[in-house]
């Protein structure tokens, strides 16, 4: 069987290195898989957004949504997008994801404003790839044009690596921002943190990853690093929003140490459309204002 396999080649490869290869074969065969799947995901419509509230700290009031892909495939079942987010760029299918994410989560932000929901931004996860399109810019705006939802409620979130090291970002961001689209930057603390780079940069908001949130009470290495990540988005006049906090007393921490906007489990997990719908019923207006 496969795994046998893999270990007859593992044995073979201490000494010979021609057997080597940098992935087993089952994993190999997993990727092909996945890759001929999502050719097709988008046109037999597998993909659905989720929203996972970003709330304020000291109320737990409702701040604005991220929105995270799912993909369910009839056969594979659900497939994380951690799993195929990096399969979808290797091979360029994250161009037209990408795009449908964008529409999606713009068409529903402004579905729900004019059903008299509250009014909150909604924020994107846009790969390298994505970013760095010659036409990311025009389309954005395109859709923003489409879905006739404003650009103050349309975030996007880029990783450090996509910023680093491309000589359009600057360029783009002020693009960007001028037309008054936030932009955060996801993650922060695990890429190429060019603090350097950071004052360069035109943007309005830090996530802190979830990593240091996860020991923020028990390794005061984390700690350190959280505090300063918030002095250092205070400083530099960005807003600063904690990940995956599952603890109140993780919640208690950031909003002492001046951070006051988070998301994670603790307070809601990425829920669909509807269940936001319901379990934020009383955020819509009673009488729906068209406009
Ligand atoms: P991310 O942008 O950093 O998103 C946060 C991830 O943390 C989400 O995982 C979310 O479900 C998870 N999370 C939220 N609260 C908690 C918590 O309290 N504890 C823990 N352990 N996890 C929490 P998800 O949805 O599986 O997404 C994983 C990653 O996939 C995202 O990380 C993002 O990098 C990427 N991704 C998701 N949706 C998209 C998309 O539409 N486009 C692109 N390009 N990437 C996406
Ligand atoms: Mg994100
Ligand atoms: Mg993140
Ligand atoms: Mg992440």
């Amino acid at each position: 069987n496969a795994d046998t396999a893999m270990y007859m080649a593992k044995e073979r490869g201490k000494n010979n290195f021609q057997f080597y290869s940098s992935e087993p074969s089952s994993l190999l065969s997993r990727r092909h898989l996945l890759e001929n799947k999502l050719r097709t995901a988008l046109k037999n419509k597998e993909f659905i957004l989720n929203y996972q509230p970003q709330v304020h700290l000291n109320s737990h009031e409702l701040r604005g949504f991220e929105a995270l892909i799912r993909w369910n495939n009839p056969e594979l079942g659900l497939i994380s997008p951690e799993e195929f987010i990096p399969i979808a760029e290797e091979t360029g299918i994250i161009t037209d994801i990408g795009t449908w994410v964008l529409k999606e989560a713009c068409r529903q932000n402004k579905a729900w404003q004019e059903q008299g929901f509250v009014r909150v931004p909604v924020s994107i996860n846009v790969s390298s790839q994505q970013f760095r399109d010659p036409e990311f810019v025009w389309n954005v705006l395109n859709v923003l044009k489409e879905s006739k939802l404003h650009p103050q409620y349309l975030e996007i979130e880029l990783t450090e690596s996509t910023t680093h090291h491309f000589v359009h970002t600057v360029e783009k961001l002020q693009l960007i921002k001028q037309y008054g689209i936030k932009v955060a930057i996801d993650d922060f603390g695990t890429g190429y943190s060019s603090l350097s780079a950071l004052d360069q940069l035109p943007i309005d908001i830090l996530k802190i990853d979830r990593s240091f949130i996860k020991h923020i009470l028990t390794n005061p290495n984390k700690a350190a690093i959280a505090k300063t990540i918030i002095d250092l988005g205070h400083n530099l006049d960005f807003k600063i929003i904690a990940e995956g906090i599952e603890e109140p007393s993780q919640a208690d921490f950031l909003n002492e140490h001046q951070c006051h906007i988070g998301q994670g489990f603790l307070f809601h997990p990425p829920l669909n459309p509807t269940d936001v719908a319901r379990h934020y019923q009383h955020l819509f207006n009673e009488i729906p204002f068209f406009n």
